[in-house]
């Protein structure tokens, strides 16, 4: 891809072929979409993340759980490029991917939800949505002067626009499409976040508590859609502080304890773990 980071791009590397660490980097499966290595994230004299590694794979609806302060929401923005790692690596279908900035992930097709901002609430469901970054379109969308190309762009932004619709359908978010986004209830706002990632047509979703202060009757629908965007062959990893979400939801379950990665395994495996049941201990299971 033309904007990746010049410093890691494969051709610019030295011929190490049979270096071990080069050996090492060239066995990441590339079915995994998800590869966490040895990551640690310090703040100062806090290590919120502390050599946690784990593997998602393809199709999963992968679950990351632990008490609070575990550092699954430091996991989550060190994998998305909001922080950058202290150490360890990230990759995404075999490719090193660490302190990449956001939207070069994005690109790649790991997204994540952004809370609505204040911008955008001045916008349209409809225009929200159909801003979105566009992966595959977004250059050629803009850069189209030349004479001919803006045949091409009317046609692109057509399918932007049914893409949109479609969009908003499945979040029935439809009857709302001309209300401003500020306009909107908490859930819809969620539903909405939701809507913008799936428009940028992505591989894997990372979703971090995306059902905190949703409603019983939306959270079901919620669930609902990710169940059935698993089922279509997209990759999740949602984040919950709620073990009972995550039981009842996700296969695997990887549980988080101060920095670390406690356990992996399904939800009777996780149930029955003594090291995750001290984890939790004074907290509701
Ligand atoms: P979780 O999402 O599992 O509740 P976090 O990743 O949010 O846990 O936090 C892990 C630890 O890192 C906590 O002790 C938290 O206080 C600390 N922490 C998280 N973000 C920051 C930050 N930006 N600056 C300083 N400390 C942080
Ligand atoms: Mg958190």
């Amino acid at each position: 891809m033309s904007n990746a980071p010049s410093a890691k791009a494969p051709e610019e590397l030295p011929e190490t072929d049979d270096s071990p660490t080069e050996k090492a980097a060239q066995q990441v499966p590339s079915s995994l979409p998800l590869r966490v290595d040895g990551l640690v994230k310090r703040f100062g004299g806090i290590t919120a993340v502390d050599g946690a590694s784990f593997e998602v794979e393809e199709g999963s609806l992968t679950g990351l759980i632990g008490p609070n302060g575990a550092g699954k929401s430091t996991t989550f923005n060190c994998i998305t490029g909001v922080h950058e790692p202290t150490d360890g690596h990230v990759y995404f279908k075999g490719e090193d991917i660490t302190g990449y900035a956001p939207h070069e992930i994005a690109q790649r097709g790991l997204v994540r939800t952004f809370q609505i901002a204040r911008e955008l609430e001045e916008m349209t469901v409809l225009e929200n949505v159909m801003l979105a970054p566009q992966r595959q379109l977004g250059e050629s969308l803009w850069r189209s002067v030349a004479p001919g190309a803006r045949r091409a762009v009317i046609e692109q932004e057509r399918e932007v626009r049914e893409r949109a619709w479609e969009t908003l359908e499945l979040f029935e978010l439809d009857h709302v499409a001309h209300q401003y986004a500020g306009e909107l209830s908490g859930g819809q706002r969620k539903l909405l976040e939701m809507a913008r990632v799936l428009m940028t047509d992505p591989d894997m979703v990372l979703l971090d508590e995306p059902l905190a202060g949703v409603n019983p009757t939306l959270e079901e629908k919620l669930l609902e859609r990710i169940h059935a965007l698993r089922d279509d062959g997209y990759t999740f990893l949602l984040v919950e502080h709620d073990m009972d979400i995550i039981m009842e939801n996700c296969d695997p379950i990887i549980v988080m304890h101060q920095g670390k990665v406690l356990a992996t395994g399904d939800a009777e495996s996780i149930r029955e773990n003594e090291a995750v049941i001290d984890a939790y201990l004074g907290e509701d299971i």
